[in-house]
């Protein structure tokens, strides 16, 4: 810029002189000049205040759009910085008149685009440059390193050592470039780079400084974003580690112990670690994993306190300017505090310390608060697993003792037995079993386990105090957690603080309302029953339940035992006897010998009338005669059902003189018994003074009595059975014989009709057919009456003798031709059809397999069926035989359009002699044992015979007879 030279003038000026008027016109001439001079200084004067302005106006643009981009970028979250650096790319590149923007981080000695801006194409936003390696670009390096822009202003004029970087500016046309360093806390991040492709471009400080404004913006965007996903990370690591801490913690101490050292590790604290919470008592106790000292301290003045009663964390930056704000370290001035939630309910906080002031930022409360989190979520599952632990173990401890419990045999057994697993399962200190009797307000202690004498003999006085007593008819456990708070333990208090317990729980043991027994286990430390104990409670009260009264059973059962083993032997010989007298001498001298008496005497009583006797051991002098009803000690036992137990036997009342003079001392006397029925009497006598009888051997006495009663009764009914069983088989082969003898004689008597009828019906025809001359006609109809009667003989004599036949089954074994047997069949009542007008017809199926049996029975079988069906249907009517194969049967079915047949009457026609219509005066001939032999003959050929029918609408007989072999016997 050129600028006045008015200083040479003036030289001039003052160097001249001349005339006036010369000098006159010489000062008009300067002063023109001047003018000229002034006029041009304006002007320029004018072109510097309008550069001036528009620099200005270039400035404030600056200014504004970096105003802009910040703003733009402070509330942008740190997710949408991409977004952001796009927008500032734009906008520079833009406002610069550039032809590209780019921006490259720095990781691992490589050079990675991250985004671009070309003037042609717009964003670029991915990645479409290959990284560089810095190694490749070591001249651009060196510059960008020292944290120097780059400014090239025309590529030509890089240096010799940059050649690599010139091919690659070349590859991109690019004329010049300025490139200044991305940095965030004085290293390299990257670098942004503005450059021109069209011309070669000097580049003004103020697009330096724009650049480098952008660049630092950019820079803090992208450290903001590698700072908030290092955050992200924290906790992730926090999730992951205390989880893993959780997985090898076997218990929750070791979980504490774990997750604080990772507290101290994550978060600078001197002092840290978790801090328990006593509700009773308000203070807040160190875990013993706590870093670094163990304190306890009042909730109230604690900062931790402070956590806990508002349940939000807690930050103070120095806690010696805070009231009330006691630390855990004397010397702490930073404190962070967190309150440690389980189940929603606050157990204690986690607590870090620092002794400079303002150490714990926003994100470090958010930290140890996933701490916390994790923490609490950690614990939850190993209280939930130590509580799953310890029910599956006492569970398994309660079935390992129920077993012995159940299995004991004595109450001694029974009481080790349940002390040992009311200890091993419930932690039992002391166990004692009371009974409460409410009918008689009595109370006792059979068991107790632990209990001085002293504590028993008080309860014994004042137990009408005692919960158990008063939780009447309550089948529900009582529970008292601590004798000294739970004011149902208040009546016995002073007596259990002397015995030195603290808490109890009492099971019943029956759910008996008058008598009430229970199983009270004691504690000698307040310890809450939880409700797997209380359940475990029970059901060991229920084991122990059963026990008691399988001892009981079981001694009872002990104790007659080997009486009941003798009465066993006893009633197992009785049964086996049947021969009655046998019987009765055995049943004496086994009671006498099972009671122990000295002799015996068993007064049976016959046909109600007489005492017969049988005796063991039974002195000579007594005499044995049978007694008439109502006289002796016997019939009297007989008639009232009474029974004796007596020391002497001469108190009785009629007793026996013989008896008296033997000196017959202790008697028993028991009714034999059958049910109700009182068979005798059973008589035990002892000879010795000193011996006497008891209600047990009373007992046994009338339990033998009713043994020997049913054995008596049972030989009875077995004589008896066996001599109608005798005369039943007498009475059997006696009929047989009449059978076989009738048999016989029909068999002759038939056999010896059949030649003179016969011969009878051969004259009756020869008379009918006038070749012994023409007859009159009523001579006629007489003969045709001889006829026709003496065909009914004959055929009634044929039926028979096929019935005898076929009862004892005299058939033949041959093959038959289905087809062929019903088809000669046809032929021969074919001339019966015509004359009765039937029309006879066969549906034969073709190449039938044949049949093995007796053609002449099996014809009779379908002679009686065509037979019946022509002689049941009237003229005008038909009959079909069917013939076919099913399976490995061969089927016969005559069908008649004939009368039909009743329903009622379809199972009795089968029958020997029975006939729809059985008057005299009915229609149709026949004997009535047609069918029955059918049935006979197929039956005899393991076949089958059917009927349906409708009356007035026909009648069809089906007879199955199986293919192949089948005649019986082979
Ligand atoms: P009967 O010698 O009287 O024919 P059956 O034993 O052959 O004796 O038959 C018994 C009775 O069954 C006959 O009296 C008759 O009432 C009835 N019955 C048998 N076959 C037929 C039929 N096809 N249609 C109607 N009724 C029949």
């Amino acid at each position: 810029m050129s600028r006045t030279h008015v200083p040479e003038r003036e030289q001039s000026g003052s160097s001249s002189g001349g005339s006036p008027a010369d000098e006159l016109a010489k000062l008009r001439q300067q002063a023109v000049k001047l003018q000229d001079e002034l006029t041009e200084l304006r002007r320029s004067f004018d072109r510097e205040r309008e550069h001036f302005h528009a620099t200005l106006e270039q400035h404030i643009a600056f200014e504004k759009l970096i105003t802009d981009i910040a703003v733009y970028f402070i509330h942008l979250p740190s997710t949408q910085i991409q977004d952001g650096i796009s927008y500032a790319l734009r906008e520079i590149g833009a406002f610069a008149g550039v032809d590209r923007m780019s921006v490259y981080l720095y990781a691992d000695h490589t050079f990675t685009h991250l985004q671009g801006w070309y003037v042609e194409k717009g964003i670029i936003p991915s990645d479409p440059e290959p990284a560089i390696r810095t190694a490749d670009i070591s001249w651009w390096f060196d510059q960008i390193s020292q944290l120097k822009p780059i400014h090239i202003s025309d590529t030509a004029m890089l240096p010799a050592g940059a050649q690599r970087e010139l091919a690659a500016l070349n590859m991109h046309r690019m004329q010049s470039l300025l490139a200044v360093p991305l940095t965030y806390t004085q290293t390299l991040n990257g670098f942004v780079v503005a450059s021109s492709v069209s011309a070669q471009h000097d580049w003004s400080t103020e697009e330096l400084s724009l650049l480098s404004t952008a660049a630092q913006i950019i820079a803090n965007a992208l450290a903001r974003q590698q700072l908030e996903q290092q955050q992200l990370l924290d906790d992730r690591t926090v999730h992951h580690a205390v989880a893993d801490a959780a997985a090898r913690a076997t218990n929750e101490d070791e979980l504490l112990g774990y997750v604080t050292q990772l507290i101290g590790e994550a978060l600078a604290a001197e002092n840290y670690g978790v801090l328990l919470l006593h509700e009773a008592d308000h203070t807040l106790h160190t875990h013993p994993s706590y870093h670094d000292g163990q304190v306890m301290i009042r909730w109230e003045q604690a900062v931790a306190g402070r956590a806990v009663a508002s349940g939000k964390p807690l930050r103070v930056p120095d806690a010696s300017q805070a009231p009330d704000a006691l630390t855990i370290a004397p010397d702490s001035r930073s404190v962070l505090c967190v309150p440690l939630r389980i189940s929603g309910r606050i157990i204690g906080v986690v607590n870090v310390e620092s002794a400079r002031t303002n150490v714990y930022s926003e994100a470090d409360e958010r930290l140890l608060g996933t701490f916390a989190q994790q923490l609490a979520t950690g614990m939850e599952r190993i209280r939930l697993f130590a509580a799953e632990r310890r029910r599956t173990a006492q569970q398994r401890t309660l079935a390992r003792s129920a077993g012995s419990i159940a299995a004991a045999l004595t109450p001694d057994e029974l009481w080790s037995a349940m002390t040992t697993a009311a200890h091993q399962t419930l932690a039992a200190d002391r166990i004692g079993i009371f009974l409460y009797d409410e009918s008689s307000d009595a109370f006792s202690c059979p068991f107790s386990s632990g209990l001085s004498s002293k504590y028993v003999n008080a309860l014994q006085t004042r137990f009408r105090d005692a919960p158990i007593v008063k939780a009447s008819g309550d089948l529900q456990p009582v529970v008292v957690n601590d004798i000294l708070e739970d004011p149902a333990a208040a009546s016995l208090r002073d007596i259990m603080v002397r015995e030195g317990i603290r808490a109890f729980a009492s099971f019943p043991l029956s759910p008996s309302l008058t008598m009430r027994k229970t199983m009270v286990l004691y504690r000698n430390e307040p310890a809450a029953f939880t409700a797997d104990d209380l359940a475990t409670g029970q059901t060991l009260a229920h084991v122990v339940a059963i026990a008691i009264q399988n001892i009981q059973l079981f001694s009872e059962i002990k104790h007659s035992l080997g009486r009941e083993q003798q009465l066993n032997e006893m009633a197992r010989m009785l049964s086996s006897t049947l021969d009655l007298p046998t019987l009765l001498a055995r049943i004496t001298g086994m009671a006498t010998e099972l009671i122990g008496a000295d002799a015996g005497l068993l007064g049976l009583v016959i046909d109600n009338q007489i005492m017969t006797y049988y005796p063991f051991n039974v002195p000579g002098s007594v005499s044995l005669l049978p007694m008439l009803k109502g006289r002796g000690v016997a019939w009297r036992i007989v008639n009232s059902g009474e029974s004796f137990l007596l020391p002497r036997y001469h108190e009785l009342p009629g007793a026996n003189r013989d008896w008296i003079r033997a000196g017959a001392q202790a008697f028993i006397g028991v009714p034999i018994m059958a049910g109700d029925t009182r068979l005798g009497a059973l008589e035990l006598f002892s000879f010795s003074p000193d011996k006497r009888f008891n209600e047990r051997d009373q007992a046994l006495a009338k339990s033998v009595g009713q043994q020997a009663g049913i054995a008596i009764q049972k030989a009875r009914l077995y004589s008896d059975a066996q001599q109608r069983a005798g005369a039943l088989a007498a009475a059997l082969a006696k009929q047989e014989e009449l059978d076989k003898l009738k048999s016989l004689f029909v068999q002759n008597v038939s056999h010896e009709l059949r030649t003179p009828l016969g011969i009878v019906h051969g004259h009756a025809e020869l008379l009918n057919s006038g070749r012994l001359g023409e007859l009159q006609s009523d001579q006629q109809r007489s003969v045709q009456i001889i006829a026709r009667r003496v065909r009914m003989l004959t055929d009634l004599v044929r039926d028979f003798s096929a019935l005898l036949a076929s009862e004892t089954q005299e058939f033949r074994r041959e093959e038959i031709d289905p087809a062929w047997l019903a088809q000669s069949m046809l032929a021969d009542f074919q001339m019966e059809a015509d004359k009765a007008e039937i029309t006879l017809e066969a549906d034969i199926e073709q190449a039938l397999p044949p049949l093995v049996g007796d053609a002449t029975h099996l014809r009779r079988v379908l002679d009686n069926l065509v037979g019946n069906a022509l002689k049941f249907t009237p003229a005008g009517g038909r009959v079909t035989l069917h013939v076919w194969r099913q399976d490995i049967n061969i089927l016969f079915e005559v069908t008649d359009t004939g009368i039909g047949i009743e329903d009622s009457q379809l199972d009795s026609i089968f029958e020997r002699f029975y006939q729809v219509d059985g008057s005299t005066t009915r229609k149709h001939m026949g004997t009535g044992l047609g069918l029955a032999l059918v049935k006979e003959i197929v039956e005899a050929h393991q076949g089958h015979v059917s009927v349906r029918s409708q009356v007035g609408v026909g009648t069809t007989f089906q007879i199955s007879l199986p293919m192949g072999n089948n005649i019986p016997g082979e």
